[in-house]
């Protein structure tokens, strides 16, 4: 097994990129800290590794995209993690933000509907030394015999918010999603407060890939 190269220059950048980030807003230390020792540069085909620090999202293969770390960050901060919360993320993508989510501490299970990408960033992040549990399917579907979830985080475009999704999610839970079916998305963090009770509040205007129906 190959080693991922983590060298002075990567993680001077990412430093760079950290910064830049919390000027920006983000001020969670547990997501900064957490973005400052995943080498995103893993994530990308190697003739993009040069853009893995900057604040952009990129393509990375079937469609799909990695996104901006600067909206992972965000998602993030807005999910509140504590360590050992289980994590239920959908849109496992390239894995970044499992990987995150990880190095944050949480039991993380990540679905994702596209078989090349469940693969890739499957042994991506065994390669990293991350314990994630993958799953390859609709992520509508929710993982209910691994349910219920301490916190639930949708990293595609929700046209709704998905009803079997928020029966997963614990009472105190809290789930963040970008919902909307046109070209940008509301950034939602819905907090489960009763058995059939939420509450959400909106944050701000966002950019995701649709949220898709079934698997490939
Ligand atoms: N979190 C990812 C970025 C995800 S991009 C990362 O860190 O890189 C959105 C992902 O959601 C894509 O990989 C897409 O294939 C996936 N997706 C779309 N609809 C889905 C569904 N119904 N279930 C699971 N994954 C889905």
């Amino acid at each position: 097994m190959v080693k991922v190269e983590d060298n002075y220059r990567h993680k001077g950048l990412r430093k760079k990129l950290i910064d830049e980030i919390s000027q920006k807003g983000i001020t969670d230390d547990r997501v900064l800290s957490a973005m400052n020792k995943v080498p995103r540069h893993a994530f990308m085909d190697s003739g993009f590794i040069n853009f893995a620090y900057k604040d952009q999202a990129f393509p990375i293969g079937s469609g799909q995209t990695i996104s901006q770390p600067y909206t992972v960050a965000f998602q993030t901060q807005l999910l509140s993690v504590d360590p050992l919360n289980r994590v239920l993320e959908i849109g496992t993508g390239s894995g970044y933000q499992a990987a995150i989510l990880a190095e944050m501490g949480a039991k993380v299970y990540t679905v994702e509907r596209q078989k090349d990408l469940y693969l890739k960033s499957q042994a991506l992040l065994e390669r990293l030394n991350y314990r994630v549990n993958f799953f390859y399917g609709d992520g509508n579907l929710g993982l209910p015999t691994y349910g219920p979830f301490d916190r639930i985080l949708i990293t595609a475009a929700a046209p709704e918010i998905p009803e079997n999704l928020l029966e997963q999610l614990k009472v105190g839970g809290r789930m963040v999603l970008p919902l909307g079916k046109g070209s940008s998305q509301v950034m939602i963090l819905v907090k489960k407060t009763g058995e059939n009770e939420t509450m959400s509040s909106e944050h701000g205007l966002f950019v995701f890939v649709p949220m898709l129906k079934g698997k490939e």
